[in-house]
């Protein structure tokens, strides 16, 4: 069996490090499955790509198509339109396709309209806000898939809310593969080159809804330095996210610690020994949790609603008050880390067997 792997931005790298072992490991027990990967381009820094590859043991895009730096439909059309160039000539069975970017959409959307079978990771997720434009894209994903693998029961109730129990689409429960990827490289873990603070907050910033709004990224950042003064803050910064700090002229505090993105073994280093995370990236905020580290959402929605059902994670926006008040409450929480609320870590060998078994029925 063949599947076309489309990837193409930082999370996708890290999720689909967990399912590309899996489908190895598959094979090597003599299942006739091969993996081809298409790299759409859409990150394409060292350090928001190439790092991914060569520490993580990924496929070597077979494809690499360099789309980026264009607007969201530009982006999307042009990735439509290459990546059906290449499922023309590779012929898969399958097309796999992981999370809500444009490159998620792109990857289904080609499949669709050549009538090949598309899986979906980290499917059935909603933050119910149609202005993100990773809510679009995970939306109409889900809508053309053949199989929606879910992290969780939540994401399930959410498509069966949307009447997919009507519909002639596969719904499983996989599990997180993201925990299948932090239990894949934590004994790998690498500290990195520059010096950390003894104790100090994991800070990451790019969601358009807040790097986008001048007003709303200076009162996320007029909290983080103050914030700082209490408790170092080392914040690997997004180039999105550059950008715009530059372009609003907004000060970063002394005791904020600014470097460059890093890689995921010393992402997982930094998750170990931080005091708290702050954050407005989707797997961070379940990183956290999986490290045992109270996080706080720099957002006003989530998808992983579990995590602040469970009182592991609070939702602050970019409000300057509340994201100081998060910061007391969490220095202060006490979580049972140890609920399993993502699966057991196995959730990529599921993904794989789902794609096998649903190709014999
Ligand atoms: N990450 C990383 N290096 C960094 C920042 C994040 O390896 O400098 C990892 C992080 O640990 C998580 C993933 O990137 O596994 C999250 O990606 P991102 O926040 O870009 O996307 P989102 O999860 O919000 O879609």
């Amino acid at each position: 069996m063949k599947i076309v792997t489309v990837i193409g931005a930082r999370p996708q790298f890290i999720k689909a490090a967990a399912v590309s072992d899996a489908i190895i490991r598959s094979a090597a027990s003599g299942n006739a499955i091969e993996e081809v990967v298409i790299h759409t381009g859409q990150h394409y820094d060292p350090n928001m790509s190439d790092v991914f590859f060569n520490e993580m043991n990924l496929p070597k895009p077979k494809y690499f198509l360099n789309i980026n730096g264009l607007s969201h439909g530009a982006m999307t059309g042009q990735m439509l339109e290459e990546v059906e160039k290449v499922l023309l000539e590779e012929k898969p069975d399958w097309v796999l396709v992981y999370g809500d970017t444009n490159s998620t959409l792109a990857g289904a959307l080609a499949a669709s309209k050549l009538h090949i079978k598309i899986a979906h990771v980290e499917a059935g997720l909603r933050s119910f806000n149609m202005r993100m434009p990773e809510e679009v894209n995970r939306i109409l994903t889900d809508r053309i898939s053949t199989l929606l693998l879910c992290p969780t029961q939540t994401a399930v109730d959410n498509l069966v809310k949307e009447g997919y129990d009507n519909l002639d689409i596969k719904v499983e429960v996989s599990g997180d593969v993201m925990l299948d990827a932090s239990n894949l490289f934590v004994n790998h873990a690498c500290k990195p080159s520059f010096d950390i603070p003894d104790t100090f907050i994991l800070s990451t910033i790019h969601r358009a809804e807040n790097t986008n709004d001048a007003s709303k990224l200076k009162d996320v950042f007029k909290a983080i330095n103050e914030v700082a003064e209490q408790t170092a803050v080392v914040l690997p910064l997004h180039p999105r996210t550059k950008s715009f700090i530059a372009k609003y002229d907004i000060k970063i505090g002394n005791n904020v610690h600014i470097i460059d993105p890093v890689g995921y073994l010393e992402m997982i280093y930094l998750l170990q020994n931080c005091a708290m995370v702050f954050t407005d990236s989707g797997g961070l905020q379940k990183e956290a949790y999986f490290f045992k580290k109270f996080c706080v959402t720099m957002r006003e929605e989530t998808e992983w609603v579990e995590l602040v059902e469970h009182g592991a994670n609070i939702l602050v926006g970019s409000d300057y008050n509340k994201i100081k008040e998060a910061y007391s409450k969490g220095t202060n929480a006490k979580v049972d880390f140890e609920k399993n609320l993502y699966g057991n870590g196995n959730a990529s060998d599921l993904i794989v067997k789902s794609i096998l078994d649903f190709t014999i029925k």
